[in-house]
């Protein structure tokens, strides 16, 4: 169960065309999420100014989507004014959200205004007022109400995102195993691993050389004692409970050559049971079709219920084959699920940027979430560095005081890899 990058296909997005955009409409939000990192400074951005943003990402992006994030996206007085532009300008909208304040009726005039899906943030970690003290199973009923909603709508994607905190990692089985029961209604699901800036550990400089503050920072903490989760160790903890789970695509490291940034699977399904993953050939056929025959990389699909058609690329694809085979078995024994439709969900896990010993963060490689500032492209993980100090900081490590911790992660069920320190941050609308 190691984590081989040759038995992967290495998305082909770049800076300046790629499937994603990331729009900040506000810095607002109704909830405070542990692992945020976006404070409110400047509140609600005017609709004008969100429009030139718009067309900057299309002039300059390429997207297939916007996803519309903050602070919480729902919140902003012209939120459907600004889903329609997009829609207008041939890219489809995503809201990203927490869904406080989505009612089915909000939900509807959004659908109305070309809304083409949304991707709820929901935790266990989130200070959600009827959720204190309940796990990510229980928060289970929380994803299935939105998911509910969202289906009573029809034709929306629905795309389900939590921060995986050391505390939680060994619940991420419970989530995956609710997603898979409702494939027919879940799109997807993401698993981002938390990070935060430690400033007992770390002086951070900016672009001066002079030390600055960091604890101004939402994603700075004195100290963390505790071990952060990496992709490779969700993987394994995904794959051991569900075996028929494979990655097919991933995105690397902007430093180092062994991290797993972006890992990115579709399993192929149904209610009754799953059949398999697609493989590295499907996702470069899906990748590479979708920008001969739209112009553009694709990020979400905007269809689940693919039906056997998924199963042409076996010929190509071991996984998918093995796949077909586990669905023809099951046909064989149960013909009437002919009729119950093929479906694939997506998982995907980002682990965050982590600081190297030399001080260098390794980011994401073809950051898919980079968003606009001043008039230029920087990582939205990083936005609020540039919004307080002028620019990226770079990061020294302090000595340690004290020994380091030990893992949280339980042996068995981890994959580990070499890995770095770690620095910050989740991604959220
Ligand atoms: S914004 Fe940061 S965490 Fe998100 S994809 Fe880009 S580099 Fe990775």
């Amino acid at each position: 169960m190691t984590l081989e990058k040759r038995d992967l296909y290495r998305f082909p997005w770049s800076k300046n065309d790629n499937p994603i955009a990331w729009l900040e409409v506000t810095d607002i939000c109704n909830l405070h999420c542990e692992g945020c990192y976006r404070q409110r400074l400047t509140g609600h951005k005017p609709l004008e100014e969100v429009k030139e943003e718009i067309l900057f990402f299309k002039r300059w992006r390429n997207p297939d989507n916007v996803s519309i994030a903050g602070g919480e996206p729902l919140v902003h007085p012209q939120i459907v004014d600004i889903v329609a532009f997009i829609a207008e300008n041939g890219i489809k909208p995503i809201v990203l959200t927490n869904a406080v304040k989505l009612t089915p009726e909000f939900l509807r005039e959004l659908k109305q205004a070309g809304l083409a899906g949304f991707t709820f943030h929901i935790d266990s970690h989130q200070g959600r007022p009827d959720w204190q003290g309940k796990n990510e199973a229980e928060h289970n009923e929380l994803r299935e109400y939105y998911a509910d909603m969202v289906a009573a709508e029809g034709g929306l994607i629905t795309i389900f995102n939590s921060t995986v905190y050391p505390s939680t990692f060994r619940e991420i089985p419970d989530v995956v195993r609710w997603g898979r029961a409702h494939i027919d209604k879940v799109h997807g699901l993401v698993f981002i691993t938390y990070r935060i800036l430690e400033t007992e550990v770390a002086a951070s400089v900016d672009a001066t050389g002079q030390e600055v503050d960091a604890s101004r920072l939402s994603y700075s903490t004195e100290r963390f004692d505790e071990q952060f989760v990496t992709s490779p160790e969700v993987y394994g903890i995904i794959k051991d409970h569900f075996p028929e789970y494979e990655p097919s695509g991933y995105l690397g490291g902007t430093v180092r050559h062994d991290s797993y940034k972006w890992l990115i699977g579709a399993m192929i399904g149904s209610r009754d049971r799953m059949y398999g993953s697609v493989g590295a050939k499907t996702m470069e056929m899906a990748q590479a079709g979708h920008h001969f025959f739209c112009g553009t990389y694709l990020a979400y699909l905007s269809q689940i219920k693919v039906a056997p058609l998924v199963f042409l690329m076996a010929p190509w694809d071991r996984t998918v084959r093995q796949a077909a085979k586990n669905w023809l078995s099951d046909l064989f024994r149960h013909p009437g699920r002919l009729f119950g439709g093929v479906r694939m969900q997506t998982i995907g896990i980002i682990q965050a940027p982590d600081i190297q010993a030399g001080g260098q963060a390794d980011m994401c490689d073809s950051c898919p979430d980079m968003t606009v500032w001043n008039g230029t492209l920087i990582n939205s993980c990083r936005m609020d560095e540039y919004r307080l100090f002028g620019g990226m900081l770079s990061v020294a490590e302090r000595a340690r005081a004290q020994s380091e911790p030990e893992s949280a992660v339980p042996e068995e069920a981890s994959e580990p890899e070499p890995q770095p320190e770690p620095m910050m941050v989740e991604e959220g609308g």
